[in-house]
C-alpha cells in the first residue's frame, strides 16, 4: 500500500462532516447511500482507506500539475452498491465535483488478484501463452452478490469473499495487494481525469449528471456514443500518464513497486514493471467490460480491447519520453506478452474476454480506433473551454 501520506494543505482543510452531508444530499437524488468503512476491522478497512486517501492525494497532485487548485474541491466516497462501477459527476450545488466508487470495487479487485496469484505466479517466464489453457472453475461476477449468499450485509459479504480467496503465501498476498493498488490508482485517476478534462461539466450541460462507468444504453439524455467513447479514451490516456508519474518518477516508490512485484534491477526491471502495469490494467478492463462482447462497441464505452490498445500505446509514449534509448521492439513485445498473460489468467478464472475471445471481431479494431480518433479531434475544440469548471 502507498507510502506514508503527507497530508497536504488542501486535504487538511477538508472537514469530513461538511463533506459527508454534502455528498449524502447529492447521492440521494440517485438513490445511492454512502458506504463507510471506518468501523471495519483494521486489516480490512485499509483495503478501502488507502485508495480513498490516494484519490485525494491524486486530486491535489492534479491540481498542482495544472496550477489551478486554490478553490477546487472534490468529494470522493464509496457508495452502497455491490457492482463493479464508479462514476464522476459535476453539480452546480454543494462541492461541485464528485467521484463515487462502488463499495464492491476494492473487494472484487483484491479477490480477483488473490485468485490469479494463487493459481500461479503471473509473471513466471516459463509461461506457455494463452491458447493452451482451458477455462477454470472459479467465476467472478460483476456484482459481488452473485457470488455470495444474499442474506449477508455488504460488509459481511465482502469480508467473506476476501477471507475465502486469501492466498497462503505472504508474497502472494503482498503482490495481489500491490496489483489491486495499481488498478485502483488507475480507476480513481480515470475518474479525476473526467473532471479535469471537463467531461462531467459538459455532461451536466446535456442534462445528465453522472458519468457512469458501466454501460448505459437507452439513456434519454446523453451525449452521442462517439463523444462518450472518445471521452473514455481521453480519460484513460490522462490516467495512464498520471499513473506512470506516480509509479515511476519517484525513485523510492518505483523501488517499492519493483520489490513487491518481483522485478529485476536496471533496464530489465523497468520493462518488467511497465509490463506489470499492462497486466493489472488488462485485468481491470476484463472485469469492467464483462458485458461488452464485441470490438466495435455500440454503447457509451469503447470495448476493453480498444481501450487496452490505447493504453499500451500511451504507456509506451510516456515511457520513451523518459527512456528514449531503450529498444522499442523489446518493450512492445514485453507489453504484448503481459496482456496475453493477463488474458490467460482471466481464462483460468473461468472467463472469456469478449465474444469468443474477440477473435471473430478483431477486424473491427482498425475501424473502431479510426472512428474514435475522429471523434477525439472533433470534441477537442469543443471541450477546451469546459475543462475545470
Ligand atoms: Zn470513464
Amino acid at each position: 500500500m502507498p507510502d506514508s501520506f503527507k497530508i497536504s494543505t488542501l486535504t487538511a482543510e477538508r472537514t469530513r462532516k461538511q463533506e459527508r452531508s454534502d455528498f449524502i444530499s447529492f447521492l440521494s437524488k440517485y438513490y445511492y447511500t454512502p458506504y463507510y468503512y471506518e468501523d471495519l476491522e483494521e486489516a480490512y478497512s485499509n483495503l478501502y482507506f488507502y485508495p480513498h486517501k490516494l484519490g485525494y492525494d491524486f486530486f491535489d497532485a492534479y491540481c498542482k500539475m495544472l496550477k489551478s487548485y486554490k478553490s477546487k474541491k472534490v468529494i470522493i466516497e464509496y457508495v452502497n452498491d455491490s457492482s463493479f462501477q464508479a462514476f464522476a459527476a459535476y453539480s452546480n450545488s454543494g462541492c461541485g465535483n464528485y467521484i463515487s466508487i462502488s463499495a464492491g470495487v476494492p473487494t472484487l479487485l483484491q479477490a480477483v488478484y488473490h485468485q490469479v496469484i494463487t493459481v500461479k505466479n503471473p509473471f513466471a517466464t516459463t509461461h506457455g501463452g494463452f491458447d493452451d489453457v482451458s477455462l477454470g472453475e472459479v467465476r467472478f461476477p460483476i456484482d459481488v452478490f452473485q457470488f455470495v449468499d444474499d442474506s449477508l450485509s455488504f460488509k459481511q459479504a465482502f469480508q467473506k469473499l476476501i477471507h475465502e480467496t486469501l492466498p497462503n503465501e505472504k508474497w502472494q498476498r503482498v503482490m495481489s495487494t500491490i496489483m489491486a493498488e495499481i488498478s485502483l490508482a488507475f480507476i480513481v485517476s480515470h475518474e479525476l481525469s473526467h473532471i479535469f478534462l471537463g467531461h462531467t461539466y459538459l455532461n451536466s450541460k446535456c442534462g445528465n449528471n453522472l458519468l457512469n462507468e458501466v454501460r448505459y444504453k437507452n439513456r434519454n439524455k446523453s451525449v452521442g456514443k462517439w463523444v462518450s467513447q472518445a471521452w473514455e479514451i481521453e480519460a484513460d490516456q490522462m490516467a495512464v500518464s498520471f499513473l506512470y508519474n506516480y509509479m515511476f518518477v519517484d525513485e523510492s516508490r518505483q523501488k517499492r513497486f519493483k520489490k513487491h512485484l518481483k522485478c529485476k534491477n536496471g533496464e530489465t526491471g523497468l520493462i518488467q514493471l511497465l509490463s506489470r502495469v499492462v497486466y493489472a490494467l488488462s485485468i481491470t478492463f476484463f472485469i469492467f467490460s464483462q458485458t461488452q462482447r464485441n470490438v466495435k462497441s455500440t454503447d457509451s464505452h469503447p470495448s476493453a480491447l480498444v481501450r487496452v490498445v490505447y493504453i499500451i500505446s500511451q504507456l509506451m509514449t510516456v515511457f520513451f519520453h523518459h527512456h528514449p534509448k531503450i529498444d522499442e521492439n523489446k518493450v512492445e513485445r514485453s507489453l504484448q506478452l503481459a496482456h496475453e498473460q493477463a488474458e490467460s489468467a482471466w481464462n483460468q478464472l473461468g472467463f472469456e474476454f469478449g465474444y469468443k475471445s474477440y477473435k471473430e471481431t478483431i477486424d473491427d479494431l482498425n475501424l473502431s480506433v479510426n472512428q474514435l480518433e475522429r471523434a477525439k479531434r472533433r470534441i477537442a475544440r469543443f471541450a477546451e473551454n469546459a475543462a475545470w469548471k
